[in-house]
């Protein structure tokens, strides 16, 4: 029986006509077919991103808004669950329909509470990733008052111009993450400052960007080019999420926990109180007692905090998500051929290290880079495809002044 000649399931082009046929299942593929289809695909994503952020968004559950965070993400539970859901509320407030009736919801920005280095910043670049959004990070240290020393609060929607390209109406549905919230916190003990520029002033400011207005913006931010045209962002459908340490705040939870266990009948303390992780009980009044005014808490309306990272985290950060520092070193190497294997015995001392010096997740990275420097430097050009790790080979590279350098710049 003569060979069945095999031919595109799209076009009928016979396998001869065709540069290449790509077989599937049951049925085949050409090279045409392929190209037209990536045209197709590149037309519908483009009116996507033109649309309201459309059903492909809605698509996007809770549960599924986890999952992606999870990939990324270690640990950080009840943050990424709170995220989730928040995000998804968001994005069905920008979706309904004005005027249907009078229920408006209101914005989901987010206050996250926590250590440096566990994962705020992760958070909103990853929610960003998944939702194909531009992503202004910005530090609240070097805000404050309009005509003082320092940047302007409109400064925050030049950033988030600049990651969108100058794309308007993508940088109106972005998102901003303020770092170092905290800094802002009113300063009302002490005396010396007169005019608190830097603190209650920028908190104020700040409130209209968080409650949705519209901003003049020159685009290249900063008083130093006069000359710009302003553009009008509208802030109404930016997500803001917030995010800061609060150093001390423990104190202000605890004294709040123990004066309820007062008040209370003796049966209500029978709930334990973790005392090693007291931000988990966190509310509202616990950031007014730090400083921050309540209409700023009322703006940022959800809350959550960040779990520290123990020992079993910081292991897993370091290879199990999707761009874990681990997977990164092995793909460096594997683009020199070389075979690349970390012992367990190894990355535990790394962790170690990281707790012992208290470098926390971020001390991970540098930690590697200082026992890999050496190899990434030599085996390029050398004979010897593979690099295997140990303990004691991390040891030799890790001595105590090279850990206490990182200390140092961490
Ligand atoms: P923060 O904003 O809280 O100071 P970052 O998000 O900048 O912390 O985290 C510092 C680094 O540590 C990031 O590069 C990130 O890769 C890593 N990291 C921190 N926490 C986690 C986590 N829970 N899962 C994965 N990586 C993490």
């Amino acid at each position: 029986m003569a060979k069945e000649e095999l031919e595109c399931s799209f076009c009928g082009r016979k396998k001869p006509e065709t540069n290449l046929l790509i077989a599937g299942l049951d049925a085949h593929i050409c090279d045409r077919c392929i190209e037209q289809a990536h045209g197709i695909v590149l037309e519908e994503s483009k009116q996507l991103d033109n649309s309201d952020l459309s059903a492909e968004l809605m698509l996007r559950k809770p549960l599924q808004i986890k999952a992606f965070l999870d990939e990324y993400i270690i640990g950080q539970e009840t943050t990424k669950k709170v995220m989730s859901v928040a995000v998804y509320n968001h994005y069905k407030r920008l979706l309904q329909s004005p005027s249907k009736d009078d229920i408006e919801i209101q914005k989901s920005n987010i206050m996250m509470v926590g250590q440096t280095g566990t994962g705020k910043t992760l958070m909103a670049k990853t929610i960003a990733r998944m939702l194909n959004v531009p992503l202004a990070i910005v530090d609240a240290t070097v805000l404050t008052e309009a005509g003082y020393v320092g940047e302007d609060v409109e400064s925050i929607l030049t950033r988030l111009l600049q990651a969108a390209d100058y794309n308007l109406e993508k940088a109106e549905k972005g998102i901003v993450f303020i770092d170092e919230i905290d800094k802002i916190a009113r300063k009302s003990d002490n005396p010396s400052i007169t005019r608190d520029v830097s603190g209650e002033g920028v908190q104020q400011a700040l409130l209209k960007l968080l409650e949705g207005t519209t901003v003049n913006v020159p685009p290249k931010g900063g008083r130093k080019h006069p000359d710009q045209k302003f553009i009008e962002v509208n802030t109404e459908n930016i997500l803001f999420i917030a995010g800061g340490a609060f150093d001390g705040i423990e104190r202000n939870i605890s004294k709040r926990l123990n004066m309820q266990a007062v008040g209370y009948s003796a049966s209500k303390s029978d709930d334990i109180i973790d005392q090693n992780h007291l931000l988990q009980y966190i509310i509202p009044k616990d950031l007014k007692d730090f400083g921050l005014i309540p209409e700023i808490i009322g703006r940022l309306p959800v809350l959550t905090y960040m779990d520290p990272l123990d020992a079993k985290t910081l292991r897993s950060i370091l290879t199990e998500p999707k761009n874990a520092i681990i997977k990164q070193y092995e793909k460096l190497f594997e683009m020199d051929d070389i075979q690349f294997t970390i012992t367990d015995g190894a990355l535990d001392f790394i962790v170690e290290k990281a707790i012992e010096y208290k470098l926390g997740a971020r001390g991970l990275r540098s930690l590697c880079e200082e026992v890999l420097t050496d190899a990434m430097f030599e085996l390029p050009s050398s004979e010897d495809k593979e690099l295997k790790v140990t303990k004691a080979y991390a040891e030799a590279k890790l001595n105590k002044s090279t850990i206490k350098k990182l200390k140092a710049v961490s």
